[in-house]
């Protein structure tokens, strides 16, 4: 077979270049797919009607199927991100586990004008998720280089409906109040005044409630057009505890 020796380079360079793009597509693919099959299983209650309750929210439903988790986990954890289990982000701190993320989100029942506030960043997992739904996030994450990661992940992602701040969330955050909703992702010894304060007339707030690591519920807080706050418990949970005081940057690095 005759070569063309001038051909042949430009060839070899672009199907070099061209490898790693089809290789990323190929992936990219993979994700779809597992994300797909987690999402599905979001959908099935546990066995005989036991357990926990299927996602049932389309609106929710789609917003897991939209977010990439791949790109909130550590490098390490990519392979496992999408199986419905919490992982580490470092610092001490997870991402939440699919399901949880997507039934405090059913919980919150938003609608796309809402603006909401997140008390935990971390990843940002959560907060991509909502945003997806709504018209504006606002999160607070206490540990700072997470904070600062979390921010930089969300312009990388394109998720200019996202607004991450470095502090103690307990407070809320006076500046954008009142929120439609509020969702806290690390568990507080007792639902923090300042929140209920910035919850809207006719909005409401998931937290998880009780001591660190065992026996917390995860309350709904609502707050009805006339200002009277009632809650209920609605399920076992654990989560990581809401820490207090200023924001830091110690832990044991990412
Ligand atoms: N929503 C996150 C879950 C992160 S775990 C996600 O989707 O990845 C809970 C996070 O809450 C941790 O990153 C922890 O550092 C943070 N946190 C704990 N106490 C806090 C506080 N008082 N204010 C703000 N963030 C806090």
């Amino acid at each position: 077979m005759h070569t063309n020796w001038r051909v042949f380079p430009i060839a070899l360079m672009a199907a070099a270049l061209l490898a790693p793009c089809a290789l990323a597509a190929a992936d990219d693919d993979v994700h779809r797919e597992r994300r797909e099959q987690l999402v599905e299983s979001l959908t099935r209650s546990g066995f005989f009607g036991l357990g926990r309750q299927a996602i049932e929210d389309e609106t929710v439903l789609d917003a897991m199927r939209a977010v990439e988790r791949h790109r909130f986990v550590q490098l390490a954890h990519v392979p496992r991100a999408y199986e419905d289990t919490p992982l580490p982000i470092g610092h001490g701190q997870t991402i939440s586990q699919p399901y949880i993320v997507a039934f405090m989100t059913e919980l919150l029942q938003v609608e796309e004008d809402d603006v909401v506030l997140e008390i935990g960043a971390g990843s940002g997992y959560q907060a991509a998720v909502l945003a997806e739904i709504v018209d504006h996030v606002y999160t607070i994450e206490i540990i700072e280089p997470l904070g600062r990661q979390c921010a930089e992940r969300m312009e990388e992602l394109d998720y200019g409906n996202v607004t991450v701040s470095v502090g103690d969330g307990y407070y809320g955050w006076e500046e954008h109040a009142p929120f439609d909703a509020i969702i806290v992702t690390a568990a507080a010894s007792h639902i923090p005044p300042p929140l209920v304060e910035q919850l809207k007339p006719g909005g409401r707030m998931v937290i998880p409630v009780g001591p660190p690591f065992g026996g917390q519920n995860l309350m709904v807080v609502e707050k009805d057009e006339e200002g009277t706050v009632t809650q209920r418990s609605v399920m076992p949970v654990r989560f990581v505890p809401l820490t207090r005081g200023e924001a830091n940057g110690d832990g044991d690095g990412a």
